[in-house]
């Protein structure tokens, strides 16, 4: 799949309602993301939306500076991937999937289960062994059926594409329209700062939806001329399953070969990010640069953060951590990050840091 090609053209010759970012075009009446339906590859008439999208952009004192926090832990499911599965799943149900298939190591179960219980689509969700229960309860609560895979993330994959061979695979990592979802996170902090971009964005990175989602919303702004510039993009991983950052340190355009060390940030722990390449040459283009963060470094963001009020997953507080290490190396005035995850996904690991 190429990046370039995903930014704005049709998809199975269903061609946009819009190919050019115009101002105008952006339906104010409509709360959510949907407000920029004419630019999304399926008719707001078809949409499957429980709300998302459209969260605040808050200003927040971290490190002791003011950054611009995007509220993505106050999403319908409690993370950000609400906004792929509102637009892949809106595509599924209108091209007639009556079932589909998904693998995570969470929070993309949980919102394709959403989605899938409102669309009245069969839903089958594999993910680790391991997963949090707080998000195995969600998935299960949607009515999809759960399957517990032994072994890593990539087990769990393997599993998924099996089934997949009789089922839609409705996939975060592989298919193109949860793409077309999380680029609206671009559009709305455009929108939210009055159609100005921030001088760098801070964005977690394991599989990359939300990164790549944001460099083709940005994209499209910059070359329908809504925006002056790219804002540059700082991508963040766990020290301990750091690929992308190995292979950018040593100037390389492809993942290298990683353990998958544990990490408290399950959610960027992937150590095989299969649109890896694409992920590095767009951090590349906006002149961005990746970072790691420790365990130590989450917990301390995490407990900056609590401390403010804002409850947010451990893998959310590694983006903040990012935040930190960035605001050492790159210049700029303006900062936009965001919580990506709510805290009541992760409670026996929030304990577990309060009782250490
Ligand atoms: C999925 C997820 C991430 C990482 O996003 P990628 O798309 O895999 O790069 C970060 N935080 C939370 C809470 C997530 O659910």
């Amino acid at each position: 799949m190429n990046l370039e090609q995903d930014t704005f053209k049709s998809y199975n010759n269903e061609p946009f309602n819009a190919d050019v970012f115009d101002v105008k075009l952006v339906d104010s009446n409509l709360s959510g993301l949907w407000r920029y339906h004419q630019f999304l590859p399926v008719n707001f008439k078809d949409a499957i939306t429980l709300g998302e999208g459209y969260t605040p952009l808050l200003p927040v004192k971290l490190f002791g500076k003011q950054v611009f926090v995007k509220q993505e832990q106050l999403s319908p499911t409690g993370s950000y991937k609400d906004r792929g599965a509102s637009v892949l799943m809106s595509y599924a149900k209108k091209i007639g999937v009556t079932h589909v298939v998904q693998d995570s190591s969470g929070n993309a179960g949980c919102s394709i289960a959403a989605y899938a219980a409102n669309a009245g689509i069969g839903c089958d969700i594999f993910v680790p062994a391991d997963t949090s229960s707080a998000k195995l309860a969600q998935v299960r609560a949607y009515g999809a059926n759960l399957f517990l895979v032994d072994g890593d993330r990539q087990a769990t994959a393997a599993a998924a594409l099996l089934a997949a061979q009789k089922a839609y695979y409705a996939s975060h990592c592989y298919n193109p329209y949860f793409l077309q979802g999380t680029k609206t996170f671009a559009y709305e902090v455009c929108e939210q700062m009055g159609w100005k971009t921030p001088d760098v964005i801070v964005l977690p990175a394991g599989n990359g939806t939300l990164i790549l989602g944001c460099y083709i919303g940005f994209k499209h702004l910059f070359e329908s001329n809504v925006i002056a510039k790219m804002p540059k993009i700082v991508a963040v991983q766990a020290a301990n399953c750091a690929p992308l950052y190995e292979a950018w340190k040593q100037g390389l355009n492809e993942p290298v070969k990683v353990n998958s060390g544990l990490t408290l940030a399950e959610g960027i722990a992937i150590a095989e990010p299969i649109r890896g390449k694409e992920m590095i040459s767009a951090v590349n283009k906006t002149q961005g640069i990746f970072v790691t963060v420790s365990d130590d470094e989450v917990v301390g963001a995490l407990k900056l953060c609590n401390s403010q009020g804002f409850y947010i997953e451990p893998t959310s507080a590694a983006t903040i951590a990012g935040l930190k290490k960035a605001q050492e190396i790159v210049e700029g005035e303006t900062w936009v990050t965001l919580f990506s995850g709510h805290g009541l996904k992760s409670t026996e690991k929030i304990l577990a840091i309060l009782d250490a």
